[in-house]
C-alpha cells in the first residue's frame, strides 16, 4: 500500500527566531516542487512563529516538539495545544526519547499529550524507541510493545489514522550510528505488526512510521528503500538546509 513519505526536521534546543527564519528560506528554493514527500520542520517554541512566516506559502509545514495535555492552568513552563495552533503548528512530536530520559516523561503522559494533540487537531509524531542495553539483552519488541500499548491507550482506529509513530533506537540518536536498513525494517515490521493487532490491518497499512537516528543524506535512499520505512525523523541533518535537502530528495528517489 502506498504511504506518502513524511520528512520531519528535530531541531531540538537549535535555532533563534533569525536563524531558523534563514534557514528556512535558504530550504525554499531547494524542495520547492517537492510534492511526493510531507516536508516539516520542527523549532523551538520561540521560533515557532517567525518559521511559520518565513514556510508561508511553501510546501514545508512546521510542527512543536512537545505540548501539555492540559488546556491551560498553572503549570509553568508548559504550552498547550491551542498555543501551539495559534503560533501556526500543525504537528507536533510526542514522547521523544529526550523528553523521557531527561524530563520524566512516561508512556503515561505520552497518552494524556496525544490525547490533547488529537483534539486540537494537531497531527502527533508519536516517538518510541529502545536503548542499547534493551537491544543487547533481546527486550527490543517488548519495550517497543509496552510503549506502543501505554502511549496509545484507549485511543480509537480513526484516530489512529492520524497518528504517525517515529521508531528511534536510542542508541542511534546523534550517535552517528544507524540500524542497518534490514534491522530497522524488521523493528518497523514488528511495530506495524502491534498496530494491526490493535487497530485491525486496514488501518495498521495506512500508518506511516519514520525511521529516526543518524539518517542523513547518505543512507536515507536504503532506509527509505524498505517496505515499511515510510519517512524520517531527522535531528542533526536537518539543521543545514543543504543536507536537510538532499536527504529528502534521496528519500524519494
Ligand atoms: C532525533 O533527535 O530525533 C534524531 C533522530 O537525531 P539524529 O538524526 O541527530 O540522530
Amino acid at each position: 500500500m502506498a504511504r506518502k513519505v513524511i520528512i520531519a526536521g528535530n531541531w531540538k534546543m537549535n535555532n533563534t527566531a533569525p536563524e531558523g527564519s534563514a534557514l528556512v528560506e535558504a530550504l525554499k528554493p531547494l524542495v520547492a516542487g517537492i510534492d511526493a514527500a510531507d516536508i516539516v520542520v520542527c523549532p523551538p517554541f520561540t521560533t515557532l512563529n517567525a518559521v511559520v512566516e518565513t514556510a508561508c506559502n511553501s510546501n514545508i509545514k512546521v510542527g512543536a516538539q512537545n505540548l501539555h495535555w492540559a488546556e491551560s492552568g498553572a503549570f509553568t513552563g508548559e504550552i498547550s495545544a491551542a498555543m501551539l495552533k495559534e503560533a501556526g503548528a500543525t504537528y507536533v512530536i510526542i514522547g521523544h526519547s529526550e523528553r523521557r530520559q531527561y524530563f520524566g516523561e512516561t508512556d503515561a503522559t505520552v497518552n494524556q499529550r496525544l490525547r490533547a494533540a488529537l483534539c486540537s487537531g494537531l497531527i502527533p509524531i508519536v516517538c518510541v524507541g529502545e536503548t542499547l542495553e534493551e537491544r543487547e539483552g533481546e527486550r527490543t519488541d517488548n519495550v517497543l510493545s509496552m510503549q506502543l500499548s501505554g502511549g496509545l491507550a484507549g485511543i480509537t482506529a480513526s484516530e489512529m489514522a492520524d497518528i504517525i509513530i517515529a521508531y528511534e533506537p536510542i542508541w542511534a540518536i546523534g550517535t552517528g550510528k544507524t540500524a542497518t536498513p534490514e534491522m530497522a525494517e524488521d523493528t518497523h515490521c514488528f511495530i506495524r505488526g502491534r498496530l494491526i493487532e490493535m487497530f485491525g490491518a486496514d488501518l495498521a497499512e495506512k500508518v506511516r512510521i519514520q525511521y529516526g537516528g543518524s539518517m542523513k543524506p547518505e543512507n536515507a535512499a536504503e532506509l527509505l528503500a524498505q517496505p515499511n520505512i515510510d519517512g524520517g525523523l531527522i535531528g542533526g541533518a536537518s539543521l543545514k538546509a543543504a543536507s536537510f535537502a538532499a536527504l529528502i530528495k534521496n528519500a524519494i528517489g
